[in-house]
């Protein structure tokens, strides 16, 4: 068969990769979680007694220092402390990886935040074995798991799926359907995993190796020799390019004109923050709590307060926004979101979930309140959309405040910011009452184009470059600074270059984005000039 040509479809993440492809079967794509909770019990059991049949396999080998860390990790996998709360969160509905996922980052996070230096040594054990764990939960089925460095196609991909390959060695994703603004196209760039999307079958059938370029979001199946040879050459020249940014990625962003502008990241994934250097950001200026606890419920409140104090800890004094359960939409939450929705996008979902189901609501607002404590934290609201929904949150965090202090547990009324995401919102701005704003532009553009941002199909209508966008956002930061309060951007155009210079023309000051848009945003600050 004569080499296949590139196959365009959408870029999702970028970067250029090369590497076997390994197809994903539908089930395997979304990790076939059964359902039932007897299923996932059983299938996790069997992968942490397969992770424990690996380590003792290893054992005999290690050495006498090998083996004393892999006999740590043997422990840990039979202690009931890490599996116990794995196994209550399948009852409640996880997925077995996302119940397991939760429950060893968890306990990550209370390692780290122990303040002692034992515990923090132990942190790279645990995550090894989460991911030893979720390898034999992935390959559970019919497939073996995809090695490290593999190209990823298939229809599409979920969030866990995507937390559970191997993404160290490299590797890209290339699927069929999807879109650029899907929560596994925003984890592919914050772990520069590079993706397209929207290929449609065509990359469903034939090919064992192919060359994906996020950036341009095409796919060669197949390459020739040549387009090997100018694969090398383009990616050596990208990588002189990162490296030029990334030599400047720890100096504080400026324009060409000598704007400040601040640069904050997201964080969809507590995994993140052992790989970023917080000298690079002004702040975290985005925390999705619903990766934080990914598909399976609320944790209690110790665990929130540890893994919010932990995110605090990292940033160093730096400003920490979190934001409340944004669940619901393309992120449901077994008992916990409402089912059987006909329009998820326009139902039960953040804010409106949040007061609907006040008693978890309430745990993460006390969570957050005590962890403020440890230092400049700040809570926003997701998917506001009257002022009385800002309003209930005010009184229900007064409300944590006073119980906590009443009860002699340390905690502080963090500043309460909103989410500027629905379009209704942006219209009345003035209307509400916040401590800062924050443009969700990814649901702002989904709402005011009436183009779903999951749907491939429409993909091209859900564009945040629409005047319309452009113009609600300009709207909001001119209230912002009528009201004396900071306005950031926190949806993904904030970390695309192209629409850097709009938005700075737009009248934002700060901009949130993956971590791994920061060097090349600040690059696009650095040349953006806004004229006298
Ligand atoms: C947004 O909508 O722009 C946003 C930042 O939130 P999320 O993508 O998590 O909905
Ligand atoms: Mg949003």
């Amino acid at each position: 068969m004569p080499p296949r040509s590139d196959l365009a479809g959408r870029p999702a993440a970028p970067g250029l990769a090369i590497g076997p492809v390994v197809r994903l079967a539908k089930s395997m794509a979304a990790r076939r979680s059964s359902g039932d909770p007897m299923q996932e019990t059983e299938d996790l059991l069997a992968a942490i007694e397969a992770a424990i049949a690996d380590l003792a396999t290893l054992t005999e080998t290690a050495g006498e220092d090998g083996a004393g860390i892999l006999e740590f990790q043997v422990a840990m996998l039979e202690d009931e402390a890490l599996r116990e709360p794995a196994l209550a969160v399948i009852a409640a509905g996880a997925a077995a990886d996302a119940a397991w996922r939760q429950a060893v980052e968890i306990q990550i996070a209370e390692y780290e935040t122990a303040g002692e230096e034992y515990f923090q040594a132990r942190t790279a054990d645990l995550t090894d074995l989460r991911d030893r764990v979720l390898g034999h939960l992935a390959g559970m089925g019919d497939e073996a798991p995809p090695p490290s460095g593999a190209v990823l196609v298939a229809e599409d991909l979920t969030p866990s799926r995507f937390l559970a390959t191997d993404w160290t060695g490299g590797g890209a994703i290339a699927l069929a359907a999807s879109s650029p603004t899907s929560h596994v196209a925003m984890l592919a760039r914050s772990r520069r995993v590079p993706m397209v999307v929207g290929l449609g079958a065509a990359i469903l059938d034939g090919g064992t190796e192919a060359i994906v370029d996020g950036s341009a979001g095409t796919v060669w199946l197949d390459p020739p020799a040549a387009a090997k040879d100018e694969f090398r050459r383009r990616r050596a020249a990208m990588e002189a390019v990162e490296r030029a940014a990334e030599a400047t990625v720890r100096q504080p962003a400026v324009t060409r004109g000598g704007v400040p502008i601040a640069v904050l990241i997201n964080l969809a994934d507590p995994a993140e923050l052992g790989r970023i250097d917080p000298a690079i950001c002004d702040g975290v200026g985005l925390v999705r709590t619903e990766f934080l606890f990914h598909g399976g419920g609320l944790p209690d409140e110790a665990r929130q307060v540890a893994a919010y104090s932990r995110i605090v800890a990292w940033a160093q004094g730096r400003p920490v926004t979190i934001r409340t359960l944004d669940a619901g939409g393309d992120k449901p939450i077994p008992g916990l979101t409402v089912d059987g929705e006909s329009n998820p996008f326009l139902g039960t979902r953040g804010i409106r979930l949040s007061l609907a189901r006040p008693g978890p609501f309430r745990i993460q607002l006390r969570a957050l309140a005590r962890a403020a404590v440890h230092g400049p934290l700040k809570i926003m609201i997701p998917m506001v959309t009257v002022p009385a929904e800002m309003a209930a949150a005010g009184r229900m965090l007064d409300d944590a405040v006073a119980e906590l202090t009443a009860a002699g547990i340390p905690a502080r009324r963090p500043p309460l910011g909103m989410m500027v995401e629905v379009p209704a919102a942006a219209l009345a701005i003035d209307r509400f009452v916040a401590d800062f704003l924050s443009i969700g532009s990814n649901d702002l553009t989904q709402y005011v184009t009436a183009a779903a941002r999951d749907t491939g199909a429409v993909a091209d209508l859900a564009d945040p470059g629409n005047p319309a966008v452009l113009r609600l956002i300009a709207e909001v930061a001119a209230a912002g600074a009528r009201q004396g309060i900071e306005v950031s951007l926190c949806g993904d155009m904030a970390g695309d270059p192209a629409f850097v210079p709009a938005l700075l023309r737009a009248g934002l000051r700060s901009l949130s984005m993956a971590p791994a848009a920061v060097a090349r945003t600040k690059a696009a600050i650095a040349a953006a000039d806004l004229g006298a």
